[in-house]
């Protein structure tokens, strides 16, 4: 399999190339020149397949230059019991009939990038391994994705972590997951302002060419493409889970913020999996769910980014939201490009009636709603789902449609949230066995001014 740009540059590259890349280098995503079909006869045969072996077959349709004994040792080293919790790897929670939660928050961060960024190590330590390179990874975090980087990426060979966040802005429990890891290659570095000037000076160091290159500066964000291709399989699992035949269709709910979640959802649509609905569920911060019902993208400033209960979706532009866009538009990359080098814009009408055909529709959830779900929850099935979970959950009750099972993914555990869940149920979530005085732990983080040069230095001294 090739992979091409979604701004028009037609040069064909293998996964391997774009594996520790971000942006393709005309600014666009890299999209797969084609989706694999899948038909009922292998749907059939990996019906019954384990997590790890179901990865395996849908990543060898994508991955054709790393040997399939390799692949497979890799996806087995990666989705275990130990790491995830259960052998089901992302098992079902049923609520009523036809209405189930898929747990995906598991792993050892407590939310559903583990699924992702614990494949992305060990792609990462294989491939530097194969290339004799080194990588110093850089990025900024508010909460969930760095944490999830770090827990992916500790001990692993020919790798460090430099992660900046926010200092004192992080919940106490989210600190703790991060700054208690004691491993070499993870430095964790607090940055003297808010998340923003976190973010402005992984830019600027990124800007440096020669820094990046001296240094082999990389990143894991949420466009790189193997982070979305390793959340494809947990569509066709929860799929095989919820149905008896394969000419049944499902439904899937997804909480929202950069599309890269719902996206992996998409494409798993457009391989030939029995998907009706893709319902994206977004919070005050509705960006997404605005572009589905009006055909209008229109990104919001930081002044105009909500503050929320559910903070892993408080975005103000949908980065993974452009594979989309390049599908819905019959791949027009040079069309593509136009709409988001200008930064917001509007379809034409007939290009809105499209989207139908995908699958998508949307909702919008607040904090009222938030705290109503969960209470709801609580009550009537006896589970405490966290905030975003939530948000699924109220927007997947108004989409549902009768004979359609509905799968909500559960994005993370409530124990991360426990601010919220404690407003609504007056009660401590549980925390996973060994998590409980996780805050006691000892700390290794270093505080930094909101100064480019500082973090230069610091890498440059721990290289
Ligand atoms: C990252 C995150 C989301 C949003 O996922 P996207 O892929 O960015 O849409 C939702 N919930 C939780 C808990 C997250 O960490």
């Amino acid at each position: 399999m090739k992979y091409i740009s979604t701004r028009g540059d037609q040069t064909e590259r293998s996964f391997c190339e774009i594996l520790l890349e971000g942006l393709a280098p005309d600014g666009g995503l890299y999209l797969p020149v084609a989706y694999p079909q899948v038909d009922e006869a292998t749907l059939t045969k990996w019906r019954g397949l384990a997590y790890a072996d179901l990865a395996f077959e849908i990543l060898s349709l994508y991955i054709d230059d790393i040997p399939a004994d390799d692949l497979l040792a890799i996806t087995r080293r990666t989705y275990t019991a130990e790491v995830f919790g259960t052998p089901e790897i992302t098992p079902l929670k049923v609520l009523e009939p036809g209405l189930a939660l898929q747990a995906l928050s598991n792993g050892p961060t407590l939310a559903f990038k583990d699924m992702a960024m614990q494949l992305l190590g060990q792609l990462f330590e294989y491939e530097l391994k194969r290339r004799g390179e080194t990588l110093n990874i850089l990025g900024a975090t508010s909460g969930d994705t760095g944490s999830a980087a770090e827990y992916a990426m500790r001990g692993k060979a020919g790798v460090n972590v430099f992660m900046l966040s926010p200092h004192g802005r992080m919940s106490p429990f989210q600190q703790a997951q991060m700054f208690s890891l004691q491993d070499a290659n993870i430095h964790n570095l607090a940055v003297e302002g808010v998340f923003d000037d976190c973010q402005d000076i992984v830019k600027a160091v990124s800007n440096d060419l020669d820094f990046k290159r001296q240094y082999k500066i990389g990143t894991v964000n949420s466009i790189n493409w193997a982070r979305l291709l390793a959340q494809v399989v947990y569509y066709f699992a929860g799929y095989f889970r919820a149905t008896k035949s394969n000419t049944e269709k499902v439904s899937f709910t997804v909480p929202s913020g950069n599309f890269g979640n719902v996206c992996a959802g998409h494409v798993a649509r457009m391989m030939g999996l029995p998907v009706a609905k893709l319902v994206v569920a977004t919070n005050e911060n509705d960006v997404l769910d605005e572009f589905f019902r009006t055909g209008v993208y229109r990104v919001r400033g930081s002044a105009e980014t909500h503050e929320t209960s559910s903070p892993s979706m408080d975005i103000s532009k949908a980065s993974n939201f452009e594979r989309f866009v390049f599908d819905l538009l019959g791949r027009d990359g040079a069309r593509v490009k136009a709409l988001f080098g200008a930064g917001g814009f509007a379809l034409t009408a007939d290009e809105h009636a499209r989207i139908a055909r995908y699958g998508f529709v949307s909702g919008r959830s607040t904090h009222a709603d938030r705290i109503a779900t969960i209470r709801a929850t609580h009550k009537q099935y006896g589970q405490i789902i966290d905030t975003h979970t939530a948000d699924g959950l109220k927007v997947a009750l108004e989409q549902r449609s009768a004979g359609t099972p509905m799968l909500v993914l559960e994005t993370a555990l409530p124990a991360k949230f426990a601010a919220t869940i404690k407003e609504a149920l007056w009660i401590d979530p549980p925390r996973p066995a060994g998590l409980e005085h996780i805050e006691d732990l000892p700390k290794r983080v270093t505080v930094l001014p909101v100064d480019v040069q500082a973090v230069k230095d610091f890498i440059r001294n721990h290289v």
